[in-house]
């Protein structure tokens, strides 16, 4: 079985967004893994938008007749940081059904990348942060609802707090959500995780890992999840533009062998998203989110 990786061709069209950095990442990222080792031994896997029956198992039916139908008002728009288009609808439910997918095809094999994913600001009634539905609540309640698995460990490493997918599956025993983000990043209110591990300014790679190493083996003991939904942001980067960690390009690559290692030893299949990142330098973004298909593939290639 060759390295599952998952791909959005909807992610290539351009959008009008408020958005202060480029959106053209997703398509970079994709040249970049195809040129390299880990992409050209992929299987790439292309989703189908998720069904709306799907979406109502996260997401308020008035919300989602809005946001599908173009009823956001300018405020909601605003607050999501696009503009509404069907372009716009018919690329979020691809991104979505991206998850969806790369959560079947973890559950299959054990591992799967998505090259997108990880809209964790989205809430059941609103967008919010540049994120219009939950990938990681609809993928996670999708495996729940097909009893494909009875518990769900979401570890989100995005530098921002995943304030949606935690009010999500607040009252919810099946899914624990696990943050570990910038204390003085978006968002300003914090929802309550399952665990939340809020970091100083400036934190590097050491602490940072020391950190995660102690939180993320003692939840996987506590909670023996089926699966672990990993939302892989570089917004940790030093270089990024919205982040305040100070992450290198070394510790992103060990952060990312070390989540999948922990997990895979675990026998825990994880499926991991590659959550935000923003930099004006696409190929530079690009090569940071491509650390975690790296260090997926090369843990692949050590389990043939
Ligand atoms: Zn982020």
């Amino acid at each position: 079985m060759p390295f599952p990786l998952i791909h959005h061709p909807g992610y290539t069209i351009d959008l009008p967004t408020n958005h202060p950095f480029p959106m053209a990442k997703f398509r970079v990222l994709k040249e970049q893994l195809r040129k390299e080792s880990a992409g050209q031994a992929s299987h790439w896997l292309i989703p189908a938008p998720v069904a709306e029956s799907d979406l109502r198992r996260v997401h308020t039916h008035d919300y989602l007749q809005r946001f599908l139908t173009g009823k956001l008002d300018d405020a909601a728009q605003r607050r999501s940081g696009f503009r509404w288009s069907e372009e716009l609808v018919e690329r979020t439910r691809l991104e979505v059904g991206g998850t969806l997918l790369t959560v079947e095809a973890a559950l299959e094999n054990g591992l799967a990348c998505n090259t997108a994913g990880g809209t964790h600001h989205a809430h059941a009634d609103a967008a919010s942060g540049y994120c219009l539905l939950n990938d990681l609540a609809v993928a996670a309640a999708h495996a729940l609802a097909r009893r494909w698995v009875k518990r769900i460990l979401i570890v989100d490493l995005d530098v921002h707090q995943g304030d949606g997918t935690a009010l999500i599956f607040r009252d919810d025993d099946r899914v624990f959500t696990f943050s570990m983000h910038g204390a003085e990043n978006f968002p300003a209110r914090k929802q309550q995780s399952d665990l939340d591990v809020p970091l100083p300014r400036g934190t590097k790679d050491e602490d940072y890992l020391a950190i995660l190493d102690a939180h993320l083996s003692k939840l996987l003991d506590q909670i023996a999840p089926d699966l672990v939904i990993y939302d892989a942001g570089v917004d940790v980067h030093a270089d990024d533009r919205l982040g305040h960690l100070a992450l290198s390009d070394e510790g992103l690559m060990r952060r990312d062998a070390y989540v999948i290692r922990l997990c895979r030893e675990a026998d825990t299949p994880i499926a991991a998203v590659i959550g935000g990142g923003y930099d004006r330098d696409l190929v530079a973004l690009a090569n940071r989110h491509a650390q975690l298909h790296r260090a997926a593939y090369r843990y692949w290639l050590e389990q043939r």
